[in-house]
C-alpha cells in the first residue's frame, strides 16, 4: 500500500521551507502506520508538541501538513500544535530553566544566542527541541 505519494507533493509544493516539510513528513508517515497498524479507517485529530527551541515554523507545519494528509486516511484530520518552553543548563553555575529574553531591540530581528540567565556562559538545551506526537484519535 502507497500511503504518501510524494511526487505529487513535491510538485505543488516547490518553495516551501525544506526544514518543516521533512519533519512534518516524517510525522504524517508514523501517523499513517499507526493507523494502518490498527486498520484505521480515517484518522480524525493529530496532537503535537512542538519545543519552541525546535526552529520549526508553526504555520509551515500546518501547511505541510495539509499537503502531505491528501489522499490518505489522514485528509481532513484537525492538527493540534502544543508549544512546550525551552528549558537550558548551565554547566559552569549550574543555572538550569526557562531561556530570558533580554529586551534587547536585535532580539526583535534575529534569532537569539542563547546563554545562560545568571552567568551568561554557553548552556545546554535539556528540553525545547523536541517535536513528538502526543496522542492521535482515529476511527476504526
Ligand atoms: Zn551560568
Amino acid at each position: 500500500m502507497r500511503l504518501l505519494n510524494y511526487d505529487f507533493c513535491y510538485s505543488n509544493v516547490g518553495l516551501l521551507v525544506m526544514h518543516e516539510f521533512f519533519v512534518t513528513s516524517q510525522i504524517v508517515m508514523a501517523v499513517l502506520e499507526e493507523a494502518e497498524k490498527r486498520g484505521a479507517k480515517k484518522v480524525l485529530e493529530v496532537y503535537l508538541v512542538i519545543g519552541s527551541l525546535s526552529l520549526l515554523e508553526i504555520e509551515q507545519v500546518r501547511f505541510s501538513y495539509k499537503v502531505l494528509v491528501k489522499d490518505t486516511v489522514m485528509k481532513g484530520s484537525r492538527l493540534f500544535i502544543k508549544r512546550k518552553k525551552g528549558k537550558i543548563k548551565c554547566d559552569k553555575c549550574g543555572y538550569e530553566g526557562e531561556i530570558k529574553f533580554k529586551n534587547d531591540p536585535i532580539y526583535h530581528v534575529s534569532f537569539p544566542t542563547i546563554a545562560c540567565a545568571e552567568c551568561g556562559s554557553s548552556v545546554r538545551i535539556i528540553e525545547g527541541r523536541e517535536c513528538l506526537i502526543e496522542s492521535v484519535k482515529l476511527v476504526i
